[in-house]
Formats: structure tokens, sequence, C-alpha cells
């Protein structure tokens, strides 16, 4: 029998089980895979505030990643929360070992509360050093903005500005998710270099429900795991995504 392919989750956990590592091996499972786990930081959260952060030692998340990575067939890496520019650093000397694993990496930088998650000089270090290596990123608005060291795009002609220079910037495909801007439609855009930017639209998903950006952009990992394609992987998540809100 062929040994079950693993995503690799590197993330934080949420003690009220709406975001983070809970999502993310929730959209795993969901998609017929298993997941092996880096954890980044232990968070205690409610669905209202983030009361502590304890961050690991860039070291030990390097030894779960490099753990995961010798006892499994880790078929995908998705990137969530990684606090510091220190765990950015070694995440990345993992990475720079298995470069033809798929990475996506949705870039945490503050939960929907406010509260800070990575630092400033982690956020240069994510776009020197991780961005390069990913197969996606998934910024939302004020990620994108935070990003290109902007403000939040208003218009589609903004998040196009701005999505152009994070690919001059080296990335080499960002799924800009539209939740924060303003219609009754989300539309997230998918840029990649060298093709014309592709539009998923779907309802917009109301009613605050937390870790759909996790949710997200692990189940693009699961796809992509699966060998889907990149476009395939995303339709595939938004639905996947989709059917858990309405779940509720
Ligand atoms: N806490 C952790 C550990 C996360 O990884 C994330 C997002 O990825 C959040 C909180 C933020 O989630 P939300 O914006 O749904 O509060």
């Amino acid at each position: 029998m062929a040994l079950t392919p693993h995503v690799l989750v590197v993330a934080g956990s949420d003690s009220s089980g709406g975001a983070g590592i809970v999502r993310d091996v929730e959209a795993v499972a969901a998609h017929g895979l298993r997941a092996s786990l880096a954890v980044t930081a232990v968070t205690v959260q409610t669905h209202e505030a983030v009361t502590q952060v304890e961050l690991s030692d860039a070291g030990l998340v390097e030894a779960q990643m490099r753990a995961a990575l010798e006892a499994n067939r880790v078929a995908a890496i998705k990137i969530g929360m990684l606090g510091t520019a220190a765990i950015v650093e070694g995440v990345a000397e993992v990475l720079a070992d298995h470069r033809k694993i798929p990475v996506v990496l949705d870039p945490v930088i503050a939960a929907s509360s406010g509260q800070v998650l990575l630092t400033d000089d982690a956020v240069a270090a994510l776009l020197a050093r991780l961005m390069p290596r990913c197969r996606l990123i998934t910024p939302n608005l004020p990620e994108l903005a935070i990003l290109v060291g902007g403000k939040m795009a208003r218009d589609e002609a903004g998040i196009f500005d701005q999505a152009k220079r994070l690919l001059e910037a080296g990335a080499a495909a960002m799924l800009v998710k539209g939740g924060h801007g303003q219609g009754q439609q989300a539309v997230d855009v998918l840029f990649q270099t060298g093709a014309p930017p592709l539009r998923f639209e779907g309802p917009r998903l109301t009613g605050g429900m937390r870790g759909t950006g996790c949710m997200l952009s692990s189940a693009i990992a699961a796809g992509l795991a699966n060998r889907m394609t990149l476009e395939e992987s995303v339709k595939t998540a938004k639905g996947f995504v989709a059917g858990r809100w309405e779940m509720g």
C-alpha cells in the first residue's frame, strides 16, 4: 500500500481553534492527506483577543521540520505564522535543502483582533529569504500593503500595482485575497510571472468566521500535494473554504 502523502504545516496554534494549526490540520485531512507539524508559536486566544504569544526557538522549528521531512513523504509545505526573523531564517535554511517540495506561504502578519504576529524585521527576512522559494504566497489586502510598504489598495488598479511590485521583488505567484475589499462578491486574483491575472469570484464570507486564510492556504497546499495544478488547487480550495463557512 502506498503511503499517504503528508502536508508539512509550519504554523502557530490558536487555543480557540478559530485559526492556526487546528484549521490547517482540518483542511489537510479533508483532502485525504496527513499532516506533519512544526509549531512556531503557541498562542492563547479567544475569538476576540490574543492574550499570550510564546514563540518557539528557531532551532526547535528547524528541528521539527527536518524530523517531519525525514519521517514522512512530504508532498507540500504550508507556512503560516512565523513570528520572528530568526524563525524565518531557520525555515529558509530547511527549505534550501528540499527544493522540489512546493511551498505555500500565508504571510500571517496580524490577527483580526489587531495583535501583531510578525515583527518588522521578520517581514524583511520573509521577503528576502522565503518569498523567492515559494510556489505561492497568499496575502490579504492589508498584508499585501505591508509587504510592499504601502497603503491598503482600495480598487483593482491598486491591487494590480502592488501585486506587480511583489512579483518584481521575487514572488513566483501570489493569490491576493479580496476579503477585506468591498462589494457582495469577494474576488481573489491569482498573479503569476509571465501569465495574465486570473480572477476567482465567490460570495463574500461575512459573519466574522476566523481562520479562512489558514484553511485556504492549507487546502491549496493539499491540492498541490495531490498533484493538481496551481489554478485547480486554488479553485478547489476556495470551494472547500466556502463549504466550511456554510457549515458554520
Ligand atoms: N492566530 C494564529 C496562530 C494564526 O495563524 C492566524 C492566522 O493565520 C491568526 C491567529 C489570525 O487569524 P484571524 O485573522 O482569523 O484572527
